[in-house]
C-alpha cells in the first residue's frame, strides 16, 4: 500500500472514540492516511540532558531535579503552589509555579528526586516554569522521558497526549506496511530514508537528526510528486503534434520597416525563439518576462503577425479594460496599416456592436482580437485561433488561461509578465512553461531617480512637481485608497484630488482615475492625459500596468509603504519612458515599520525588477504571488518552495530525467508513483484503476 491508499476509517485505529473522531473529521482528517500525514510541527527533545545551569536566561530544561521545599502565593482557594527546586547535578535553583495544580504538592515532596522537562523563563530574579512535566527518578517507568516526542498542531479540544497515542497506534497498525514511493536509485542518490522509515521517524524519531532526515525525505517526496505532475504536463504538451508550418515573416519585416527604431538584441532573440516554436510541429507555451517598458508588447505584436501570416487568428488578452484599450490603440497604430483586421472585445461592448463583432470573428473576418477576459466567455468562437497572447498573465487564473487555449486547435500560447516571477514559481506552479526574459531596455530609457519622503514633507515634493509642470511635463499621483476609510488612516485619491486640483495646483488641469469611475470616463481621461491635455493624473493603482505616456516625468506615491514592491516597481515604470529625466517620490506615513523602511530602501536603491522581486521575497517571505499561486496549487504539507529551493531543484532534475528516460512511465498503468494521480491535481483522462504494483529501480541499467 502507498500512504495515500490507506483509506481505512479512523474507527479502525485504537484509541479513537467517537468524540476524538468528530474532532479529527472537523480538522479534515478522515482516513488513516490523513492522520499519518498530520505531521508534527516540531519535537520535544526529552533525551538530550539540559541542566538548569545551562539555561541561565531561560529555555527548555531536561534534567534531574531535587525538591527543596514548598511555598504559596495568593489567598484562599486561589492560592498557588510554588515548588522550590534545584538541579540535581549542578544545584542551580529554580521555581515551579503550579497554577491549578496544587495537587503536585503530594507528588513532588521535599527531598525527592524527579525527572523534569519544562520551559523556564528568567523572571523576578529566578528561573521559573509554569509549563513542566515531571516523573519520579529511577528506571524510566512512564512514556515521555528519555524519548523525543512529536508536537502536533492541535485544534478544538484535541490534546497532545491523545493525538500522540492515536498517531502511534495508526503507525503500528498501518504505517508499517506502507510501500516505498521513490525509485531506489533516486532515493540513494539523494541520501533519503526509505519511505516507511521516514514516515515513522517523523512522528517518533529516536534522535533529532533522524527527525531532520525524515523531514527532508518527506519534503522531497512532496516536491518530487509535484515535479512529476509538472513534467507530465510539459511532456503531454510536447506530444501534441501538428503539421509544421514555417512562416517567412514578411509581415514582421514590414512592421519593422515602419518602426522608427530597431528591435533590441533581447527582443530579436526572443522573437527568433518564438518564430521557431510557432513554425514547429508542437504548440508553444512560453512565458515572456521583461521589466516594465522593456518592449514585450512589440514582441507580442510580431508573434501575432507570424500567426496571421500563416493564416490564423490571434487573441490578445489584457487584465483590465484600460490596458486592453491601450493595446488596442497600439495595434491600430502599428498593425492596421499593414492590413490587419482588428477587433476589440471587452465587457462593456454591448448588444448590437457586440453581436456584430462576434459574428465577424466567427466568420474569420477578424485577424487579431484584443480585449479583456470577455474573450474567453463561451459565446466567443474562433474558427482558427492559432495564437493566444495573455498580458500580465499572473492576473489571470490558470483556468482562464486554459479556457482561452481550448478555443483553438492546440494554439500557441504566449504569456507576458512584467512582475518578475521568482524562480520558485516558474519551477512549480508555472513549471510547464518555457521562459524567455528580456533584460535590456530600449535605448534612451532614463533611470528613474527615486526619493523617499515623509508624508508631512509633501510640500517639497509639490515644488519639484511644479517645476516639472512648468517645463511642460506631466505627473502622476497615486494613493492606496479611493476614498476615506474609517478603518484605515491612509491617504485616498479623492481627498488628494481635491487638495491638488483645488489648492496646490489650482492653475493646472487635474483628473481623477480609479476603478469606480465609469469606463467611458476613464477612457476619456486617459486619452486626454496621453494627449497632454491633463497635467496631473490622480489615481489608485489602476494605472499600475501598461499606461505609456512618455511626457509624464513625475510619479508621487502616497503611503507607499502600503504597496507591494512589485506594485511600486510597476508604478514607477510609468515614468522614465521618454527622453526626459524622471523622478519617483515615495511618501510614507508616520508609522513606518523597520520592515517597511527596508522595503522602501530597496526601491530607492534598485531599478532592476528582478532584484526587487527577490529582495521582496527575502524581506517578506513568499509574498502575495507565491501565496495566491501556492494556495490550492501546491499540495504541500511540509515543503516550502522558498526555503526548500535546493531540494526543489533536485526533485525537478530527478523527475524530469525520469520522464525523459521513459515517458511511457507516465501512462497511468505504468505509474510508479500512483499517488500523483490521487492528488487534487487533474487526473489523466485515460485514468482508471491502477492495479500494477509500483515499479522501482527503473533507472537501473
Ligand atoms: P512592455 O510591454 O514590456 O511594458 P512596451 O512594449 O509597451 O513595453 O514598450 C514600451 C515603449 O517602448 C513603447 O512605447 C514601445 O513603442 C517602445 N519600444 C519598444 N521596443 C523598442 C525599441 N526596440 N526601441 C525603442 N523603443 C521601443
Ligand atoms: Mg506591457
Amino acid at each position: 500500500m502507498l500512504l495515500g491508499e490507506l483509506r481505512q476509517k479512523l474507527q479502525e485505529v485504537r484509541g479513537i472514540g467517537p468524540k476524538t473522531r468528530t474532532i479529527l473529521h472537523r480538522g479534515g482528517i478522515h482516513h488513516v492516511a490523513d492522520l499519518l500525514r498530520h505531521y508534527p510541527r516540531g519535537w520535544e527533545d526529552r533525551k538530550t540532558p539540559m541542566p538548569l545551569g545551562a539555561i541561565p536566561g531561560g529555555g527548555t530544561a531536561n534534567t534531574l531535579i531535587r525538591v527543596v521545599g514548598h511555598d504559596y502565593f495568593g489567598w484562599g482557594p486561589k492560592k498557588t503552589l510554588k515548588i522550590i527546586i534545584q538541579d540535581a547535578n549542578d544545584a542551580t535553583p529554580a521555581t515551579l509555579v503550579c497554577f491549578n495544580r496544587n495537587f503536585l504538592a503530594e507528588k513532588l515532596k521535599p527531598g525527592t528526586i524527579h525527572l523534569l522537562y519544562g520551559t523556564f523563563l528568567y523572571r523576578f530574579g529566578e528561573l521559573q516554569s509554569t509549563a513542566f512535566e515531571t516523573e519520579p527518578a529511577g528506571p524510566a517507568r512512564g512514556t515521555g522521558f528519555n524519548t523525543i516526542l512529536p508536537l502536533y498542531p492541535l485544534w478544538g479540544g484535541l490534546t497532545m497526549g491523545v493525538l500522540r497515542k492515536v498517531e502511534e497506534s495508526a503507525l503500528n497498525l498501518f504505517g508499517r506496511h506502507v510501500e516505498e514511493e521513490l525509485p531506489e536509485p533516486i532515493r540513494q542518490k539523494r541520501g533519503l530514508l526509505p519511505f516507511p522509515r521516514a514516515l515513522s521517524s517523523i512522528h517518533f524519531p529516536s534522535t533529532l537528526e533522524e527527525a531532520a532526515a525524515a523531514e527532508k525525505t518527506l519534503k522531497y517526496h512532496e516536491l518530487f510528486l509535484l515535479q512529476l505532475t509538472v513534467g507530465r504536463r510539459a511532456w503531454e504538451r510536447r506530444t501534441v503534434t501538428r503539421p509544421a508550418r514555417p512562416v517567412a515573416g514578411a509581415l514582421v519585416e514590414r512592421l519593422k520597416d515602419r518602426l522608427g527604431f530597431s528591435l533590441t538584441l533581447d527582443q530579436q532573440t526572443v522573437l527568433e525563439t518564438i518564430r521557431e516554436e510557432m513554425a514547429s510541429g508542437r504548440p508553444m507555451a512560453r512565458l515572456l518576462q521583461g521589466d516594465v517598458g522593456s518592449g514585450k508588447t512589440l514582441v507580442a505584436f510580431c508573434a501575432a503577425l507570424l500567426a496571421i501570416e500563416r493564416g490564423d487568428q490571434v487573441a490578445f488578452m489584457a487584465p483590465t479594460e484600460v490596458l486592453a484599450r491601450q493595446h488596442g490603440e497600439n495595434a491600430a497604430r502599428y498593425l492596421e496599416p499593414l492590413g490587419i483586421r482588428l477587433g476589440f472585445l471587452t465587457g462593456s461592448l454591448k448588444d448590437k456592436s457586440r453581436r456584430y463583432l462576434l459574428e465577424a470573428l466567427e466568420a474569420g473576418e477578424i485577424d487579431l482580437v484584443l480585449g479583456t477576459h470577455a474573450l474567453f466567455t463561451e459565446e466567443v468562437t474562433f474558427p482558427s485561433l492559432g495564437l493566444a497572447i495573455v498580458d500580465e498573465q499572473h492576473r489571470f487564473g490558470v483556468v482562464q488561461r486554459s479556457a482561452l487555449r481550448k478555443k483553438g486547435q492546440a494554439p500557441d500560447l504566449l504569456l507576458m509578465t512584467a512582475t518578475p516571477i521568482p524562480r520558485t514559481l516558474t519551477m512549480t506552479a508555472l513549471g510547464d512553461l518555457d521562459v524567455s526574459t528580456i533584460k535590456t531596455m530600449p535605448p534612451g530609457r532614463q533611470p528613474v531617480e527615486t526619493h523617499l519622503a515623509r508624508q508631512d514633507n509633501a510640500a517639497k515634493v509639490y515644488q519639484w512637481v511644479r517645476r516639472e509642470l512648468d517645463a511642460g511635463r506631466q505627473a502622476y499621483f497615486v494613493y492606496p485608497l479611493i476614498e476615506e476609510s474609517d478603518k484605515l488612516n491612509l491617504e485616498n485619491a479623492e481627498a488628494a484630488f481635491r487638495l491638488l486640483a483645488e489648492e496646490v495646483f489650482q492653475d493646472r488641469t487635474a483628473a481623477l482615475l480609479h476603478s469606480r469611475i465609469p469606463e467611458e470616463e476613464k477612457r476619456e481621461t486617459m486619452s486626454r492625459f496621453t494627449a497632454g491635455k491633463i497635467d496631473i493624473l490622480v489615481a489608485t493603482s489602476v494605472i499600475e500596468v501598461g499606461v505609456d505616456v512618455p511626457n509624464a516625468t513625475c510619479m508621487v506615491i502616497g503611503n507607499a509603504e502600503r504597496f507591494g514592491l512589485s506594485a511600486l516597481h510597476q508604478l514607477r515604470g510609468r515614468v522614465g519612458r521618454g527622453s526626459h529625466r524622471s523622478a519617483c517620490f515615495l511618501l510614507y506615513g508616520p508609522d513606518l515599520s523597520e520592515e517597511g523602511k527596508a522595503r522602501l530602501k530597496v526601491m530607492k536603491e534598485q531599478s532592476d525588477g528582478f532584484i526587487i522581486a527577490e529582495e521582496d521575497l527575502r524581506i517578506r517571505g513568499p509574498g502575495d504571488l507565491t501565496g495566491r499561486l501556492q494556495s490550492g496549487f501546491l499540495p504541500f504539507r511540509l515543503a516550502d518552495i522558498t526555503r526548500d529551493f535546493e531540494l526543489l531543484k533536485a526533485a525537478r532534475e530527478d523527475a524530469f530525467a525520469l520522464i525523459e528516460d521513459d515517458p511511457g512511465l507516465l501512462k497511468p498503468e505504468n505509474q510508479p508513483l500512483r499517488e500523483v494521480f490521487q492528488r487534487t491535481l487533474p487526473r489523466p483522462s485515460a485514468g482508471g484503476r491502477l492495479t500494477r504494483p509500483p515499479r522501482t529501480g527503473i533507472l537501473a541499467p
